[in-house]
């Protein structure tokens, strides 16, 4: 049977069967759900071995974003995050894309670069033609250091070498282009970056300072790109409203900001919840974003002939399904074995449709409703759950701030002790 991610209500289900829904989805075992679930997760001896001087681990909500299809296949999308609205403001436009045959995604290789930064070179033009020179021996000594990268078809591909100008002179910085396969890269391509330093130095004759990788990682990009039919998303005046609010990031940083803030809501949770680098995307995202030296947004947003709304998005997707924390923390693996994705390009892919759908879905409601209505329930569940409610009361006491429109914590904690005295709750 077809595997559907178009689980009518699945909202309104409570915690455990939505689980089993899930389990099912992903062929999870009782272990993997558990980790879902975050019991079990964990074992108190992994955060030693992941970070100096642990006590403990931190734990986030953990959502599933339904009705994402992408390349015709569909996937429930495992979301960590800590902000109301996100999942299902990405379920929701999701929902919407369907109709039009959902995402259609592409990426580059998975190429990383390591960056080595070479000084005290008088004449820049003739050693980077040297350097270009020795392009075969400077790969063949990197890629020594990872012959299990090698042999999956990885490994140093290519040399690049620019001049840049510091302040005090130029640089000739020599990028090694790293195809990483289906690791984040850092460690490998940093390894590579190390060892072929010297031998940059001794043909050169310069000063070699950092040897490290770059979070703008150009050259790896990942794409999404979705149509929503007008009548899908509430007529043309929809349309409208998101492609001016699009116009507006385009031309203003201010705007574009929080434009690409909405974008990373969806693409961070799925990093986060994949035990990826979420600092290297964010890193990448707003280093790409602002690479033509002005601030742009991620995505665009046009009108079709026919009136349909078509948003793309691309951006640099440096995630792995190896190394790091992606194979150590369990409830990661688990993300990773529902989401079913089999290579770091198809996982990257996923993340730029969902960062696709996050930023329409918030576009929509800033074009029509604001976001606040829908936020603020959420909103004010939190803030009634912050004053100690108790659960059995939460449900009532959001929906007294949210009729009274005073969502703020003193008035929660009043209506929380009223309702406890008349329920004679201690
Ligand atoms: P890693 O070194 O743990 O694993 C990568 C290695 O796994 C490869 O070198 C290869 O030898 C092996 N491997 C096995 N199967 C593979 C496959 N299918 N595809 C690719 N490699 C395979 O991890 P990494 O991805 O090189 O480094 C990621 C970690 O580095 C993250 O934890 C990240 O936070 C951290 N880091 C980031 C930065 C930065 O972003 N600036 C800097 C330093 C470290």
């Amino acid at each position: 049977m077809e595997r559907t991610s178009r689980i009518e209500g699945f909202y309104k289900l409570g915690m455990a069967e939505r689980l089993r829904i899930v389990k099912e989805f992903g062929g999870l075992t009782d272990q993997e759900a558990m980790a879902l679930a975050g019991f079990g997760g964990m074992d108190p001896s992994i955060p030693d071995k992941m970070v100096e001087n642990a006590v403990g681990s931190f734990q986030l909500p953990l959502g599933i974003a339904t009705n994402f299809q992408i390349n015709g296949k569909d996937y429930l999308v495992p979301m960590a995050i800590e902000e109301p609205s996100v999942i299902a403001a990405a379920s929701n436009a999701a929902k919407m894309a369907r109709g039009k045959g959902g995402f259609h995604t592409s990426s580059t290789a998975p190429i990383m670069i390591g960056q080595i930064q070479l000084t005290n070179v008088k004449d820049p033009s003739r050693v980077k033609h040297v350097l270009l020179e020795r392009k075969n021996d400077i790969l063949s000594l990197a890629n020594q250091q990872d012959p299990m990268l090698v042999k999956l078809g990885g490994g140093a591909k290519d040399l690049e070498v620019r001049v840049i100008h510091t302040m005090k002179g130029h640089n000739v910085v020599v990028h090694l282009l790293v195809d990483v396969r289906d690791a984040m890269g850092a460690n490998a391509v940093n390894t590579m970056a190390e060892a072929v330093a010297p031998l940059v130095e001794e043909i050169s004759g310069g000063k070699v300072y950092l040897r490290i990788l770059s979070n703008l990682a150009s050259h790896r990009l990942s794409r999404a790109r979705a149509l929503w039919s007008k009548e899908a998303i509430g007529g043309e005046s929809v349309v409208d409203g998101v492609i001016e609010a699009y116009l507006f990031a385009e031309a203003d940083p201010y705007r574009c900001a929080t434009h690409n803030k909405g974008i990373m809501n969806g693409i961070d949770s799925v990093v986060v919840a994949t035990g990826n680098d979420w600092r290297a995307i964010e890193a990448g995202a707003h280093a790409y974003a602002a690479r033509s030296g002005l601030y742009k947004p991620l995505t665009t947003f046009e009108k079709t002939p026919e009136g349909d709304l078509a948003g793309t998005i691309e951006l640099p997707m440096a995630v792995g399904l190896v190394g790091g924390a992606t194979k150590v923390h369990p409830t990661a693996r688990a993300c990773v074995k529902l989401l079913g994705v089999k290579t770091a390009q198809e996982l990257g892919e996923v993340a730029a449709a969902v960062g696709l759908a996050q930023n329409f879905a918030a576009l929509r409601a800033l074009a029509t409703e604001g976001i606040q209505k829908g936020h603020m329930t959420l909103h004010a569940r939190n803030i009634v759950a912050s004053v100690g409610c108790p659960p059995e009361l939460i449900d009532e006491a959001t929906k007294i701030i949210i009729a009274e429109k005073k969502i703020r914590m003193d008035r929660a904690q009043e209506v929380v002790e009223e309702l406890k005295r008349e329920r004679g709750i201690t």
